[in-house]
């Protein structure tokens, strides 16, 4: 066996401490992130030499260039993927098989227990996740792309705005031009509320018109390559009222505090405590509903989360999101999100959209 490409080569290395002998990748986006491939219904086993990938004819064509350095056994269309699972278990002449806990059913972890009565199944939890969490050079640079495409999209929608468009016409419209910039799509269905409709944290758009608006939370992110980048920016019309502009301000002052105090070693809790102190000072804590952000990558909410009750450490590599909010039922809601990279000396904003009171504006 050639030697196993590093993301694999790093999971390897874990297996002495998770007391297994062979692990079994289950979760489609832990499979695409050990070994390249970006099908379904596959599953990746690792010994402390070897990768291979079970899978099925469907994707024999697309394994042998996304998969050249691994292993691959494909399954007749008469077999389950559960069979072919079962037969290669048995075969391997490995005793301890780690299974990924959070992503393998009950029911399937029953079964092959039942028909592997030989094998010892190790239940394990977030073993590739915090591998994830530290993201390599090239995901670093597929990332900084997803937010360039959704910045680049952003800026382009804002100036064709007039009074009759529709919350929903201007989530179609940034994910369109998403695309048109390169996109696989939306990294996430965009949220996108006028007025009192931006109180509401997980909001699905609808037919509420600008016109009617004076203010605009819109919360987008592109899928470039299969990384995600994830913005939000709250605008206002000139006649926005006076506490929706001191919230404003107090929002991003939180926001860049938090920002601020980006660094490696530094706890998730206590950032999250850094823009829930500047909010409690204005008098807004009760109306900051949520965690201050999460990570992202494969998926758009990945581990570190950054909440109070987070115990995670930042390190050097994570991409984290800063996105502090207050919602006021029936009148508004404000939140600022950024992208940020830590770095072994601090951090970087990845993204770089204006975001003052005074520049945050959607004029009709
Ligand atoms: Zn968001
Ligand atoms: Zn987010």
């Amino acid at each position: 066996m050639n030697q196993l490409p590093p993301r694999l080569a790093t999971l390897t290395e874990s297996l002495d401490s998770l007391n297994v002998d062979a692990f079994l990748v289950t979760d489609e986006i832990n499979v695409r992130y050990l070994s390249g491939f970006t099908g379904d219904s596959s599953y990746l086993l690792v010994t402390p030499d070897s990768a291979t990938v079970l899978s099925d004819g469907r994707y024999e064509t697309q394994l042998a260039s996304q998969c050249k350095e691994l292993a691959c056994i494909i399954r007749p269309p008469a077999q389950l993927l559960s069979d072919l699972t079962q037969s290669v278990l048995n075969d391997l002449g490995r005793k301890r098989i780690g299974i990924e806990s959070d992503h393998f059913s009950l029911s399937s972890f029953r079964r092959l227990s039942k028909v592997c009565p030989e094998l010892h199944f190790v239940e394990t939890s977030g073993v590739v996740e915090r591998q994830r969490m530290i993201k390599d050079d090239g995901e670093i640079a597929t990332t900084r792309a997803a937010v360039r495409i959704a910045e680049r999209a952003f800026q382009s929608v804002l100036p064709v705005l007039t009074s009759t468009w529709s919350e929903i016409e201007i989530a179609h419209e940034l994910e369109s031009k998403m695309r048109m910039l390169g996109a696989e799509g939306c990294s996430f269905p965009p949220i996108v509320g006028a007025g009192p409709a931006g109180a509401l944290p997980h909001y699905h758009p609808g037919e509420n018109k600008l016109g009617d608006a004076t203010t605009l939370l819109i919360d987008w992110g592109a899928n470039y390559q299969g990384y995600a980048s994830d913005l939000t920016r709250t605008l206002h019309r000139e006649n926005a009222s006076d506490a929706f502009r001191r919230a404003y301000d107090a929002v991003l002052e939180a926001q860049l505090a938090a920002i601020d105090a980006i660094r490696p070693g530094a706890a998730a809790c206590e950032v999250d405590a850094v823009a829930r102190g500047v909010l409690d000072k204005a008098g807004l804590g009760e109306a900051f509903k949520h965690g201050l952000g999460h990570g992202t990558g494969l998926q758009i909410h990945e581990s570190p989360r950054m909440s109070s009750i987070s115990e995670e450490k930042l390190a050097s590599g994570m991409i984290i999101t800063v996105e502090p909010g207050v919602y006021f039922e029936g009148d508004f809601g404000i939140r600022i999100e950024d992208d940020v990279l830590v770095t072994e000396t601090g951090h970087e904003v990845l993204s770089s959209l204006a975001k003052g009171l005074e520049e945050s504006r959607f004029i009709l």
